[in-house]
């Protein structure tokens, strides 16, 4: 198996350097015929190659099995002609990574204001209201006058039911429980289009239960008791700003990883982004992208049938898991160490289970 590693921008190189000796020592431990390709995106790409992703970038990762991306400054890309390209959008795009499922779970050992949950989040991530991803080329938000703009939203019965089958499979491996998350009291066309795919998909599934929220409500619902919720399925944006919330809900951002999945492609990335106010000083929680590691080798198990991939994954969250419970954590989860001092504490752990 050949995953390509691109640390990105801001605390991007910190948490991918523990992701990478995490699954390093995995590979070790676990058999694992794995070797790891590293590039450059984001900022470190434009210096180089004058642009923050390239279309050759893109050659080595369409034979690879699995992408490993960090956190980008995407505010600082604002020209794609000067080659200041989203990179996470480009590779959504363009391996048509359309499920991003984003888990969140309470752990014994990090303080929260909240009740002990444990969740997942599928977010439909190619289209929605993100004007980067509604068109083949360009921004669907349209300047009228210098004082009025428009900004579309596209949504499609063919992606709403790819990620709805993606979250029904999810919930199957679960407790079977699906949340369907809308606005279809006033998106009527749109969200009627989701709420009627997913519908539709749920005939597959009659063990799933399934009910659905107004996202607004939804915000408080899953502040009030999270531990209500299983799998939650919603359009890009609802689910983007729901998974930050669940993910801080657990504990930190630095707790969130994703995984975008599509049908041939799978991309490890951190819920959060490049952080740039504590860029640099070791204070980033590395958490975020060593689960986004995990899924990705979940997902390399399911795709090959190796399952030892499965077992390395679980071993790193286990690993993890005994991190947190020895109080081996960065600031942010109440700990006191670096994000080196975790990787490596990480590493230990790993060999050790
Ligand atoms: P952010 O997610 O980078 O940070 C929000 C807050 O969470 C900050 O206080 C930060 O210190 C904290 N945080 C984030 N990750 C953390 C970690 N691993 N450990 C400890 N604390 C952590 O959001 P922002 O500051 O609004 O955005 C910064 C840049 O990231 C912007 O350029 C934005 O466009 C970009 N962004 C990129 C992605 C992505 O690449 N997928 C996602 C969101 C934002």
């Amino acid at each position: 198996m050949k995953i390509v590693v691109l640390p990105g921008d801001g605390i991007g190189p910190e948490t991918m350097a523990v992701a990478v000796a995490v699954l390093e020592t995995a590979a070790q431990r676990f058999n694992l015929d794995l070797t790891l390709e590293h590039d450059l995106a984001g900022h470190a790409s434009l210096k180089v190659h004058g642009a923050t992703v390239t279309e050759d970038l893109l050659a080595k990762v369409l034979p690879a099995d699995g992408l490993m991306l960090g956190p980008m400054s995407t505010y600082d890309f604002k020209d794609e002609s000067k080659g200041e390209i989203n990179p996470s959008k480009f590779f959504r795009k363009r391996l048509d990574l359309f499920a991003n499922i984003r888990p969140a779970r309470t752990f014994p050992g990090i303080p929260t204001i909240s009740r002990p949950f444990e969740l997942v989040v599928v977010r439909e991530n190619t289209e929605g209201f993100y004007a980067d991803r509604n068109v083949e080329s360009g921004n669907s938000e349209i300047l009228v006058t210098p004082d009025v703009a428009i900004s579309l939203r596209r949504i499609t019965r063919a992606c709403c039911e790819r990620v709805a089958r993606s979250a029904f499979e999810i919930a199957m491996q679960r407790r079977r429980r699906l949340t369907l998350v809308h606005k279809h009291n006033v998106l009527k066309i749109t969200d009627g289009i989701f709420l009627d795919a997913c519908h539709r998909v749920g005939k597959d599934f009659p063990e799933v239960e399934v009910d659905d929220e107004i996202v607004d409500a939804m915000m408080a619902h899953v502040v009030r008791n999270p531990a209500r919720f299983d799998v939650i399925v919603t359009t890009n944006m609802f689910g983007d700003i729901l998974s930050d919330l669940t993910a801080e809900l657990s504990g930190s951002l630095g707790l969130g990883g994703s995984l975008n999945a599509g049908a041939n492609h799978a991309m490890g990335q951190a819920a959060h982004g490049s952080a740039p106010d504590i860029a640099s000083q070791d204070l980033a929680n590395p958490f975020s992208q060593v689960v986004s590691a995990a899924m990705l080798l979940a997902w390399l198990s399911q795709r090959s049938g190796h399952a030892q991939y499965l077992l390395a994954s679980r071993a790193i969250e286990t690993a993890m898991e005994q991190c947190i419970a020895e109080q081996q954590v960065t600031r942010d989860i109440g700990g006191r160490l670096g994000t080196r001092a975790v990787g490596q504490a990480l590493v230990r752990c790993l060999r050790e289970a």
